[in-house]
């Protein structure tokens, strides 16, 4: 079985290519982080799963991972070219509270979210306002030959740097003319680099700069944390589709501009070798939009009684560069999906503990699913498994095919006359890059359990073994009678169920 090379889709050229580390052995990579206006919405969740998966598949394949996340806390305007307010200032009015509040409020909310679909820490959360300094330096560094001033602020000059916008591909369409939304500007795609606080005014957020009193703007923090945290140029710089258009080549022109003067000399120097985006999650009725207020939060997911990871099961179950559709269907459909991978992992489990006694060393093997690499996987003998592992390795060496990737997996679960413990590792391998946590979960876990429940497992547990005792004894009304009881707190009995998992907590 030979070691897959990874090919990644890169925005830049729209094709696939090989990840070729900029430093041999290592991979660093970029994550466009929250506005931390609001809370996050599962659409948003869906690009740091992607970004997730990234990080997984480049350990999996032995690289020595760096990932940054930022977390946007000042800067983000209600347009993304300019125009109107910032973000944070109009929800701390709004709510008249501090910036800072706000931004910790919904930085927490964000990070609780990240845990709750397993998306491992990355090397750092880097945070805007703690870089003003170096975005003052980044500023001056590019303002001679890039920049130029109007009353409202120091503003990029795009038509200084080669290709501008080669990323979205769309500058010289008409739409670039609906940003023109500054008077003076000298080309429609021209942006803030620094954002003078108008006269009269005082924002909660603003800091002195040589162009007068005020805040960054957008774009530039990402340049700025991008290279000093991982040095220009790096691996992989991600984000959603939606920064494809305006903020992704605003950054890269303002990496090009430093990049010059810094005496690199790469004209064509992006900051990042591979730029990918994750296409969006979207919903029918239009729920997903942060900025019109009513959007679905996996709070909302886990109030209605599903475990986060079904909904991270959902995320891998599409290509993240295809658009997936949020459907409660879709989400109950994954939820099963990972109820088998559950069950079949507990029944390993249980054959395996048959198998070997307790008190011998090493006896779970899934112990050491953390910081699998293929190596480690070849250097084991996988014997029939090693179909399996090929097809995982193959499908994540396609641009991150997770959709399939889950397939090896079911496929090596339902592999016949292996060894538990050689499954169950392999499984663990396998986990460590799908991070669905499936030595973990319990069925309690993924039994439909609403929020507003009025009743706890163990009550449920209690009246269904009387109702097992009743039908045993053929107390046919008793049962019934019990069966009916359940159902008015909300408890499905599920006798059929394929899954033999008894019974649900309706909404
Ligand atoms: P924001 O907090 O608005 O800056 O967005 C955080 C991340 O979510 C960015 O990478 C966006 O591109 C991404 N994003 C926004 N909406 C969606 C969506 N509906 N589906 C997937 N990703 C999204
Ligand atoms: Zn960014």
């Amino acid at each position: 079985m030979t070691d897959t090379p990874l090919q990644l889709f890169n925005s830049l050229t729209r094709k696939l290519e090989p990840f070729e580390p900029v430093h041999p052995g290592e991979a660093r990579v970029y994550t466009c982080g929250p506005t931390v206006y609001n809370y996050p919405h599962i659409g948003n969740m869906r690009a740091y799963v992607f970004a997730d998966v990234l990080g997984r598949t480049l350990s999996w394949k032995g690289y020595k991972l760096t990932h940054i996340i930022n977390i946007t806390d000042v800067g983000h305007l209600t347009d993304d070219a300019d125009a109107g307010e910032d973000k944070m200032e109009k929800m701390a009015a709004q709510k008249a509270q501090s910036i800072w509040d706000i931004a910790r409020h919904y930085t927490e909310a964000y990070w609780a979210d990240v845990k709750a679909l397993n998306i491992r820490e990355p090397a750092k959360w880097s945070v805007a306002t703690d870089y003003i300094e170096d975005m003052l330096e980044f500023a001056k560094q590019i303002a001679p030959e890039h920049c130029y001033e109007l009353e409202s602020g120091l503003y990029f000059d795009v038509s200084t740097v080669d290709d501008y916008g080669k990323l979205a591909r769309a500058v010289t369409e008409e739409g670039e003319g609906r940003i023109e939304t500054v008077e003076g500007k000298r080309n429609a795609a021209d942006f803030a680099i620094w954002r003078k606080t108008p006269p009269g005014e005082t924002r909660q957020m603003e800091w002195d700069s040589p162009w007068g009193r005020g805040a960054p703007g957008w774009h530039l923090e990402c340049s700025v944390m991008g290279g000093k945290l991982l040095g220009f140029p790096f691996d992989i710089h991600t984000g959603g589709i939606d920064h494809r258009e305006i903020h992704h080549p605003n950054e890269i022109a303002q990496n090009q501009a430093y990049c010059c003067t810094d005496g690199l000399n790469v004209a064509e120097n992006s900051g990042a070798k591979i730029w990918m985006h994750n296409n969006f999650l979207v919903e029918r009725s239009g729920k997903m939009s942060k900025s019109s207020g009513e959007f679905l939060r996996l709070q909302l997911l886990v109030d209605k009684g599903y475990h986060p990871l079904a909904y991270r099961m959902m995320c891998l179950q599409a290509h993240y560069r295809s658009e997936l559709e949020f459907s409660w269907e879709g989400l109950e459909a994954a939820l099963t999906r990972l109820k088998r991978m559950m069950m079949a992992v507990e029944s390993l489990k249980s054959r395996h503990a048959e198998l070997v006694s307790a008190s011998m060393p090493n006896s779970e093997p899934w112990v050491r699913a953390e910081g699998w690499t293929l190596k480690q996987v070849q250097g084991d003998d996988w014997g029939k498994l090693g179909a399996a592992v090929a097809k995982f390795d193959a499908a994540l060496g396609d641009d991150l095919n997770t959709a399939i990737a889950l397939t090896a997996l079911e496929d090596a679960l339902a592999t016949k006359k292996v060894e538990p413990a050689t499954k169950l590792a392999l499984v663990g391998a396998m986990d460590s890059v799908l991070g669905l946590n499936l030595f973990n979960l319990t069925r309690a876990d993924l039994r439909i359990r609403p929020r507003d429940a009025q009743i706890t497992e163990a009550e449920i547990e209690a009246q269904l073994a009387e109702r097992k005792e009743a039908r045993d004894a053929k107390d046919f009304a008793r049962s019934d009678a019990l069966r009916d009881e359940l159902a008015a707190k909300g408890v499905e009995v599920m006798d059929g169920d394929p899954l033999g998992w008894e019974w649900k907590l309706g909404s």
